[in-house]
């Protein structure tokens, strides 16, 4: 907790705890739009002239039929029209099997285990340091990304000094579609989210440094929210406030700051601690549940 009280500034209410950030409402509007869809045989505007054209030929050939009364016993229109819709089933059944697949979307998620090297962070108990707990948090996290294929980069792997700028640019660099910055507290308990303080901005060109993380406020909240419903519906309290932490302003892209802390105490159960591997591991696999359900967010 020393880095975010020491370094930052929460916006708080009236009772000192982290304000509320109503992640329910107005969440993620600019996800909401989609393209029409069509169907595969009419997506190339070539095809739909050629068809048009092609069906309103024929059946006026049929109606040519029809009016000189030439007895065939059947109406060549119907004919006409069932032979066509065979037709155009039987194109799109070849279109799909013969179209190339899409490429998969690029996702990738960017782990940041906060403190290392000289920057202990807090400490958590007598040999334990928050630098610690954030990597094995990091380790983890990657490792079940990795096993479900999504690609991550990290900002550390190792007990090592790296400062806010430099994280942010491993991150911007990455092109991460969610940055995650880890942090842990021995006090208070649950999982502590915050997003950049930064007043939401629409244009991503203009973005300075420090600034940087301004227009994607909103994808940020959202993420933010993800992440929030993961870990309530599995029963783990958290606090949601806005920060101004300097790495993760300087981030462009969707990015919250994770401060994990004790679980809550369990009726009948001895208190576990944030230094639990189970509780860790626990917590590592919501974040990725949390981060895959946000793949199909990010990707709409
Ligand atoms: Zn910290």
């Amino acid at each position: 907790m020393r880095s975010i009280n020491a370094e930052s500034r929460l916006t708080q209410n009236a009772s000192g705890a982290p304000g509320p950030l109503h992640l329910g409402t107005g969440v993620n509007q600019s996800f909401s739009l989609r393209a029409p869809s069509f169907p595969r045989f009419m997506r190339k505007g070539w095809d739909t002239t050629i068809f048009s054209s092609c069906f309103v030929k024929g059946l006026g050939f049929s109606r040519a039929i029809s009016c000189r009364k030439i007895s065939l016993g059947f109406s060549p229109c119907v004919v006409f029209i069932i032979l066509f819709c065979l037709f155009l089933n039987s194109y799109a059944a070849i279109s799909a099997q013969s179209a190339p697949p899409a490429p998969a979307p690029r996702y990738m998620v960017l782990i940041d285990a906060a403190h290392g090297g000289d920057d202990s962070g807090a400490r958590i108990n007598a040999t334990t340091f928050e630098k610690n707990i954030t990597l094995a948090l990091s380790v983890r996290l990657r490792s079940l990304l990795g096993a479900r294929g999504i690609e991550v980069t990290t900002t550390r792997e190792a007990d090592k000094t790296i400062d806010a700028d430099q994280r942010a640019e491993i991150a911007n660099r990455a092109s991460a579609s969610a940055c995650i910055i880890l942090h842990a507290t021995s006090s208070g308990t649950g999982v502590h989210l915050f997003i950049s303080s930064l007043t939401p901005a629409r244009d991503q060109k203009l973005a300075a440094w420090r600034t940087a993380q301004s227009p994607y406020v909103q994808q940020s909240t959202a993420l933010a929210a993800s992440v929030n419903s993961a870990l309530t519906q599995a029963g783990i309290p958290v606090t949601l406030a806005r920060i101004n932490l300097r790495g993760l302003d300087s981030m462009t892209c969707p990015a919250i700051a994770i401060e994990i802390a004790n679980p809550a105490a369990e009726e009948g159960k001895p208190a576990a601690a944030l230094t639990d591997a189970a509780y860790q591991a626990h917590i590592a696999d919501l974040l990725a549940t949390a981060l895959i359900e946000w793949r199909a967010e990010a990707h709409r």
